[in-house]
């Protein structure tokens, strides 16, 4: 059945496979799970925002506006960009399927560093395109002068993700804009800020910035991470008309839900809840660090809400025994760091807890 297929397909896995089921059914037999494998936000959406929902939700019979115009209205407001400059998704994961199918021919080359976010490569491979993985530098950062280097006639695509998963580095702002500048006319940028929202260097200069300036760059966003939203599936891209215009004809109409833009209008609405989540996030890292490096790991600051974290030992094995105490973490042996763990920054009391469970698994 499977040359039925199309053959790229057969270069992909599938989400549901046995391991992830079995998985599924060990989580629901524990008593209390702490969920640090992920990157949500463990302090919830906004109050604002579940209001919202709730209300929303009376009009399922209704399809959501097409085009999501009162969310583009807000964020064009928010950002001092056109409305018509926007495109919503369910989530930032529907937006990259987007993009890659709206830009990537067979045989285009799209280059990127690695380790990063997995849809990258999965989304190049189903439409033919040749993923090009350039490895991050020493310090876990993009490394953007290797992939100027790497670029050719071929490549379509470049993409950084920043702040990177899983690393949790950023690289400066004016290196990305000096890089953006010196893209060739045949390639287009994507810049993930997932994790945008965690930066924290005052006048930091993001996609919007750099979308005013003209520069070739497609930003990706989503709800999913500091507006607590993730299950929701709300994710967005901003660009300038010639780079939208294709993602606005290849997406689906209805993309993003109606219960779903309800609860990311009022999350924007609501600054105080953003601003505690960061507070904690920050103030929760400090610690894990602290501790962690009592423990005798290596771990660095991250502009995230998650850690990545050389624990000097099998975290294959470690996320085993963890789980069994109700923690999930993610270890990092698929992207070539056997030693190394990307870890969610939990609640207070989350945080408290694993790291009690770290220090008598030692
Ligand atoms: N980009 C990056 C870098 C991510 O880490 C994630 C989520 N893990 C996404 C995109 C997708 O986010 P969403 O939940 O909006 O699909």
């Amino acid at each position: 059945a499977e040359n039925l297929w199309r053959h790229t397909v057969n270069q992909l896995d599938p989400y549901i496979s046995g391991q992830a089921a079995k998985d599924a059914e060990k989580q629901a037999a524990l008593k209390e799970v702490s969920r640090l494998a992920t990157n949500e936000n463990p302090l919830g959406p906004s109050p604002k925002a579940v209001a919202a929902m709730q209300q929303a939700v009376l009009d399922s019979h209704f399809y959501p506006d097409l085009t999501s115009l009162e969310l583009r209205k807000k964020l064009g407001g928010l950002h001092g960009i056109d409305p018509e400059n926007y495109v919503t998704g369910n989530g930032a994961d529907n937006i990259i399927t987007l993009v890659i199918a709206s830009f990537v021919n067979p045989g285009d080359e799209v280059v990127y560093c690695t380790p990063t976010f997995s849809e990258y490569h999965k989304n190049t491979l189903l439409v033919g395109g040749t993923p090009v993985e350039i490895q991050t530098t020493r310090d876990h950062k993009f490394d953007l002068e290797a992939i100027l280097e790497a670029i050719n006639d071929k490549t379509k695509l470049v993409i950084i993700c920043n702040p990177n998963n899983p690393t949790g580095t950023i690289v400066a702002d004016y290196e990305l804009r000096a890089f953006f500048s010196r893209l060739p006319k045949h390639v287009v940028a994507v810049l993930d800020e997932a994790y945008g929202e965690f930066i924290s260097i005052p006048n930091y200069s993001t996609g919007v910035e750099f979308m005013k300036e003209g520069l070739p760059v497609i930003t990706i966003r989503t709800f999913s991470k500091s507006y607590g939203l993730a299950g929701m599936r709300v994710g967005y891209a901003f660009a300038k008309d010639e780079f939208i215009r294709p993602l606005q004809a290849v997406r689906e109409p209805f993309a993003c839900n109606r219960v779903a833009e309800a609860g990311a209008i009022a999350a924007l609405d609501d600054e105080e809840h953003k601003q505690n989540v960061l507070r904690s996030n920050k103030k929760e890292m400090e610690k894990l660090i602290k501790e962690f490096r009592s423990l005798g790991y290596s771990v660095e600051e991250t502009h995230t809400n998650f850690l990545f974290i050389d624990m000097k030992q099998d975290t294959n094995k470690l996320a085993g025994e963890l789980f069994s105490q109700g923690f999930i973490i993610r270890p990092c042996a698929v992207w070539g760091f056997p030693t190394f763990a990307r870890i969610s920054i939990g609640t207070s009391e989350q945080n408290d807890r694993l790291i009690q469970a770290l220090k008598e698994i030692r």
